[in-house]
């Protein structure tokens, strides 16, 4: 498929904006500020699930005052479709060692939760000092496990959402805004 320039994809392919760019650079910078306080003198790693969280890292650690390490972790989810499978595999490890450190999970979104509760049952057997969650979006009323976040950016309605670093098909991760899709784009992938 050739590539659709963002006014392209706006135009044709996206139903709603619901988060709009100059309000996601205020909450980051706000969360940005939040985990300096909290995380002040400390050995912070934030620890980026791929692939989805690399946008949302990418400007939070930039509107940080302290410094913190990177890492990354890349688990399976759903493929190309916009249903989960509820299965959950590592496909890319951490590089680093994350004992006695203070780990900050930084994850795109939260939707059925089975992902972070497996990840946090995974990283807490390595034991970190502690072991914390800041996720930029929570999916209303859809966690069938409880996870607690330290740090949320936002609260949006049970539909599958593209853009900031989330993909469909592994497109729209550029948009600058989060929004939801037409439903022509899931059509033409089914014929
Ligand atoms: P969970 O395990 O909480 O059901 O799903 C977490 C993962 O599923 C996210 O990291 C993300 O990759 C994917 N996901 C869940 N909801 C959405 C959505 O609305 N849009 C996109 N693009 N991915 C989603």
């Amino acid at each position: 498929m050739k590539a659709k320039t963002l006014e392209q994809a706006l135009a044709d392919d996206i139903e709603e904006v619901l988060l709009n760019s100059e309000d996601i650079k205020c909450r980051v910078a706000e969360l940005g500020r939040q985990i300096s306080e909290d995380y002040k003198g400390k050995d912070l790693v934030l620890v980026g699930i791929l692939r989805g969280a690399f946008v949302f890292l990418a400007d939070l650690i930039r509107e940080m005052s302290i410094s913190a390490e990177t890492d990354f972790i890349a688990i399976s989810s759903y493929g190309s479709s916009s249903t989960t499978s509820g299965v959950v595999r590592i496909l890319k490890d951490l590089d680093e060692d994350i004992e006695g450190r203070h780990v900050l999970i930084i994850e795109d979104i939260l939707d059925t939760g089975l992902t972070l509760n497996y990840l946090l049952k995974n990283l807490s057997s390595r034991r970190p000092e502690s072991l914390e969650i800041c996720s930029f979006i929570v999916k209303e009323g859809k966690q069938s496990v409880k996870i607690n976040l330290k740090y949320l950016g936002y609260t949006v309605p049970n539909r599958f959402v593209v853009g900031y670093g989330l993909d469909y098909a592994q497109r729209y991760r550029n948009l600058p805004f989060i929004g939801t899709l037409k439903p022509h784009v899931y059509e033409e992938d089914e014929t």
